[in-house]
């Protein structure tokens, strides 16, 4: 099958999230499978492209002020995927990719469209796929255009989209204002295509559009059809139910992986784990701490959103500090946030240390060196650092939500199963006495090393995922008109 992706960002040349991860990684599971994938993502300042040659010199993105002109950049083949990069510096070449601590960049509708007109135009000419696979609201305007501006266009005849929600709390808001801007028609704006609350939204528009909708998770494929979690869009979602399905991401082990890992002090497997050790003494140094504590390391590498359960954390914060426990935090986001991980860390020095930034290395020596992660999500589309975890010996700590409770099964001292610890309702108390309960948990060494075991010895392979989404592309193929069996 020839199937383009386009996407906002991808490893290695743009990242912010799980996102990134999975453009970088089911791409190649695709196309080691037999299919011609090619990946189209925008050029930003963070991209690095090895010998970038001029796929295409300029391409007309109608605007009613005035056109715009963009190029397309050959990013060659790559693991058997080849990568095009949308080129237009006003728009994509800043500082961040969506934008600052301030706010979102205020021409996100503007950027966005014209990379997905790119898209359209540049396949036209570079090859049109049989399936379009489309991901989150940047570029909703793939199928929307599909379905509307582009309905005759004889080169989509035969192209079908697919779209995959990572995570529905993002949804591309703008003011109505934006559609004649865009040049897309009026009539889009109605409550049963794009119109949300007075404005126009993306991601709504792509649920409606598209042939097959898909999420990253079973549970998060449920969950987003009930109010509890549909932030509006249940009854759209509802309404798609039997061309939605839920897949769950899956991990690149060629980069998550102790035993092969460069970025960590020291590799290990779960046939030799003294190498964990030496990580954790590394890690420890690396945040500033004394090496030799024998206190368990409570590792949190994450946006610093509100989706990431941090308000949990700060209400026992305090408490969490009287623990038998060191806690070690990476990441950046909002400023409350930020801001109560620096004063944990200068409030309880020996206890608490953090680094905001993002830095891929030291997410790496978390993964390794940490003894438990901590993911209290409000709720979470797939997560990708608990299946890291897993990997790494590092036993999780979540809230059954999404992709955490689908992956993640709570430990049980009584029977040795399990491999974390797993809480459902969404307080600071039931947050605090899962962490004390992983804490006793963890004093019986023997039950410990068994508990990393189970984790260790699971396995989420892209190849998995990548054949589901193969039974999602020959769906769609088959049309949104047909009912469709959800697979
Ligand atoms: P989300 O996409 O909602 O942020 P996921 O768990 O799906 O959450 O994916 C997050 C990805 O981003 C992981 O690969 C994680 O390691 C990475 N990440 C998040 N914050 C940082 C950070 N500060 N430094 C390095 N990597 C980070």
């Amino acid at each position: 099958m020839r199937i383009v992706f386009a996407a906002s960002e991808c490893v290695p040349y743009s990242k912010t999230g799980g996102l990134a991860d999975v453009v970088g990684a089911l791409p190649p599971a695709l196309a080691f499978l037999g299919h011609k994938v090619t990946v189209y993502v925008p050029r930003y300042r963070m991209t690095r492209i090895e010998n970038p040659e001029t796929a295409i010199a300029s391409i007309t993105v109608p605007f009613d002020d005035r056109y715009r002109f963009c190029s397309v950049l050959d990013g060659h083949v790559q693991n058997g995927v080849q990568f095009y990069f949308v080129d237009y510096p006003p728009y994509f070449d800043r500082e961040a990719l969506y934008g600052t601590p301030l706010g979102d960049y205020h021409d996100n509708a503007e950027r966005f469209a014209l990379f997905c007109r790119a898209v359209l135009e540049a396949t036209k000419i570079l090859g049109a796929p049989e399936i379009f696979h489309c991901h989150d609201w940047q570029t909703a305007l793939i199928p929307i255009l599909l379905k509307t501006l582009y309905d005759e266009d004889p080169a989509f005849a035969q192209t079908r989209c697919v779209f995959t929600i990572h995570n529905l709390g993002y949804q591309g808001l703008f003011p109505p204002e934006v559609l004649p801007l865009l040049m897309l028609p009026w009539d889009l704006f109605s409550m049963d295509k794009l119109e949300f609350y007075g404005k126009v939204n993306f991601l709504k528009g792509a649920i409606d559009a598209a042939d097959y909708l898909t999420t990253v998770s079973r549970k998060y494929a449920q969950e987003i059809q009930t109010t509890e979690y549909g932030f509006g869009l249940e009854g759209v979602l509802r309404a798609r139910t039997a061309n939605l399905v839920g897949i769950l991401n899956g991990v690149d082990y060629t980069e998550w992986n102790p035993a092969t890992d460069k970025m960590i002090a020291a590799n290990y497997s779960a046939d030799d784990i003294s190498g964990k050790a030496v990580c954790k003494r590394d890690l420890l140094k690396e945040f500033g701490l004394a090496p030799d504590t024998q206190l368990p390391v409570l590792g949190i590498v994450s946006r610093f959103a509100g989706q990431k359960g941090f308000d949990l954390i700060q209400y026992v914060a305090d408490r969490m500090a009287t623990e038998d426990l060191i806690v070690i935090a990476l990441g950046t986001g909002d400023r409350e946030y930020e801001d109560l991980f620096r004063r944990l860390a200068k409030q309880y020095p020996q206890k608490f240390a953090v680094k905001i930034e993002f830095n891929n290395r030291l997410a790496h020596k978390i993964e390794a060196g940490a003894d438990l992660f901590l993911m209290p999500s409000k709720y979470e589309p797939a997560g990708l650092n608990q299946l890291y975890s897993l990997k790494y010996g590092t036993v999780p700590i979540v809230r059954a939500t999404g992709g955490l409770d689908d992956t993640i099964e709570h430990y049980d001292p009584a029977t040795g199963k399990g491999t974390g610890f797993k809480f459902r309702e969404y307080s600071g108390e039931a947050l605090l006495t899962t962490i004390q309960s992983a804490l006793l948990a963890y004093r019986d060494t023997q039950k410990w090393r068994r508990l990393m075991h189970n984790g260790m010895e699971q396995g989420y392979s892209w190849s998995v995922a990548a054949r589901e989404y193969v039974k999602v592309y020959e769906r769609a193929k088959q049309g949104r008109l047909t009912p469709i069996v959800p697979v």
